[in-house]
């Protein structure tokens, strides 16, 4: 079990074993690396000193997507990569990386005119291998206005119609991490890596580390070690007190996202659409929400508590409402939000929007493996040329024999699938099963494109909850998400309730007002379940941190 209930074997493992490779950063990327190399044979540990992806992993667009963006810049090689990759990662976890249409709508001295659009459309279907059924279609004005009513139609000149893949990425970046697991490697959440150890020849040959929940500091002995820290890739090379080889560093620009609710913005589809004087927005309807972002701003502040500002607020709403003026969103409609970093690599003269997302590989003199820069959507292949490098280096030192990456082989911790539409059918099976403890439809969705395969275990339990504590009263919307706290506390290493309600569940930024009635009896379960380490109040009380960020946002002056 994957649980914070063995937590202290993990540690005893983290004492005792010498692994071929420490990663440090349990984000999408490490988690990528670690699975990547732990399937290729090698011994793994990965660290992350929050929850896996409490960083950037869980603050993105959420959309596993080819970028067309970087078409206009002509970042074609990037566009090519990612945009493959949407269908390898789409067929590993056809439930948590689904088709989303997106509407791109044309507007008078736009970012994309007409014939530049449907080139562009048309290029990027080829780069990214896309199939035919999904090709883009190109829409007239009349058209583009019956396909969204909420448009502005006075700049309205037409529009493309495309599709783009939507995910979860918090939810991915566990699935990867419990995949790795599966290959064994040694993964632990709340763990920070504090200080390099050096061998005779200057390389690195171990990690201090601190146990952020004990206090404890252990050492961790590797072969190699991996920096995949996203936007504190800098703070870790800084403890390498080698020589860099390089002079490149991070330039972080933060990206704020709003959610409001669905009838408030209650789009047909995605839109991606123009904003005056700024760069391109999403506006993506999910369920009873729609969110709307992002920003993109050069930042230097705090990197662990990047914060959505007052000034986020409204160059957010004026964004959707001038695209959307019928809706005349205001700062009341806003239900939650998120703020991240991205990691990038600095470029001279270059604004936040222009610098690339391109990824890199930067090695020290102590055999530090630093990766910065890069997307969601990348992952898989930068984790496979992070895990080649690692390769290299065991290769020289300890004569290891390479072996080729195959996790485009590798079908994620419930995506056991064999098409897109078995999905859509295990989700009519479990919606009988749970219909029998008057749950429906909508939440055997839920439950499916969480969980995979895995939402059975989630809806057995309920079923076995139900059975042993029923009255005629019982909320079963409760009940549904003590089952669902077993499963994330026993299969996801859920150590507290931010892990809970905003990584493994996403209810904080999606259904929030589902937090009013869950949060003290899945407080006391979570209390339960840690033997009384924490006590209900405790946890609530550390919840309450986070849930005041994504819900209060302080002028910046302030
Ligand atoms: C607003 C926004 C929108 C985006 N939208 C998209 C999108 O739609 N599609 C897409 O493909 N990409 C998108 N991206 C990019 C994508 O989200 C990032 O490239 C990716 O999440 C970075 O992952 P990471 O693992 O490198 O970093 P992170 O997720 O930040 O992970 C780094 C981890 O390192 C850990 N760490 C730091 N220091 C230590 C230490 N000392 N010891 C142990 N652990 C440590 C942190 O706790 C953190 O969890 C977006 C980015 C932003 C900001």
């Amino acid at each position: 079990m994957f649980s914070a209930l063995h937590r202290k074997d993990f540690i005893a493992q983290l004492k005792t074993t010498e692994y071929d490779t420490l990663v440090i950063g349990g984000g999408i990327t490490g988690a990528g690396i670690a699975l990547d190399c732990a399937s290729r044979g090698l011994k793994v540990a990965l660290i992350d000193k929050q929850d896996f992806g409490a960083g950037t992993s869980s603050r993105s667009t959420k959309l596993i997507h080819g970028g067309l963006r970087y078409l206009k810049q002509l970042e074609v090689g990037l566009v090519m990569e990612v945009g493959r990759e949407r269908e390898t990662l789409h067929r590993n976890c056809p439930h948590l990386v689904v088709p989303e249409k997106m509407l791109l709508p044309l507007i008078k001295n736009g970012t994309y005119g007409t014939l530049a659009t449907s080139f562009g459309l048309w290029v990027y279907d080829k780069l990214a291998g896309v199939k035919n059924e999904e090709q883009r279609v190109m829409l007239s004005k009349e058209e583009t206005a019956a396909q969204e009513p909420l448009l502005r139609q006075d700049i309205l000149e037409g529009g493309g119609l495309y599709i783009e893949y939507r995910t979860d990425d918090a939810r991915l970046t566990a699935e990867v991490i419990k995949t790795a697991v599966r290959y064994k490697a040694n993964c632990l959440n709340y763990v920070s890596a504090v200080e390099f150890v050096y061998n005779e020849r200057g390389r690195i040959s171990a990690t201090k580390v601190k146990d952020e929940i004990t206090g404890e500091i252990l050492t961790v002995k590797a072969k190699t070690t991996v920096n995949a820290a996203g936007p504190w890739v800098d703070e870790i090379r800084d403890f390498d007190t080698s020589n860099h080889k390089t002079n490149k560093y991070l330039q972080l620009t933060k990206g704020v996202h709003l959610v409001v609710p669905y009838h408030r913005l209650p789009l047909q589809q995605s839109i991606y659409f123009d904003v005056p004087n700024g760069r391109m927005m999403f506006a993506i309807p999910r369920g009873e929400i729609t969110y709307v972002g992002t920003t993109d701003t050069t930042y230097k502040d705090e990197i662990n508590e990047p914060k959505t500002t007052a000034e986020d607020v409204s160059y957010i709403l004026a964004s959707a409402n001038s695209m959307f003026p019928s809706v005349n969103l205001s700062e009341n409609d806003i239900i939650s939000s998120w703020a991240g970093l991205r990691p990038l690599i600095h470029e001279d003269g270059k604004s936040p929007s222009e610098i690339s997302r391109k990824d890199e590989i930067f090695v020290s003199e102590a055999w530090l493996i630093s990766i910065a820069g890069g997307k969601l959507t990348g992952f898989r292949k930068m984790a496979e040329r992070v895990t080649d490098k690692v390769f290299q280096r065991l290769k020289k030192k300890y004569q290891y024999e390479s072996k080729d990456c195959f996790t485009d082989k590798i079908t994620l911790s419930g995506g056991d699938f064999k098409s897109y539409d078995a999905v859509e059918e295990y989700v009519a099976i479990l919606a009988e099963e749970l219909a029998v403890s008057g749950l429906g439809q909508k939440d055997a969705n839920y439950l499916v494109f969480n969980y995979g395969k895995n939402a059975k275990m989630i809806v057995d339990k309920i079923a076995d909850i139900r059975n042993k504590d029923y009255h005629p009263e019982v909320n079963m919307q409760i009940v549904m998400a003590k089952a669902e706290l077993w499963y994330c506390f026993h299969y996801e290493f859920v150590n507290n309730l931010s892990d809970f309600f905003i990584r493994r569940t996403g209810r904080l930024y999606f259904n929030r007002p589902s937090i009013d009635y869950l949060l003290e009896p899945i407080a006391e379960e979570l209390s339960n379940y840690l033997e009384a380490a924490k006590s209900k109040e405790m946890l609530m009380a550390d919840f309450n941190g986070e849930y005041q960020l994504v819900v209060t946002f302080e002028s910046e002056n302030s």
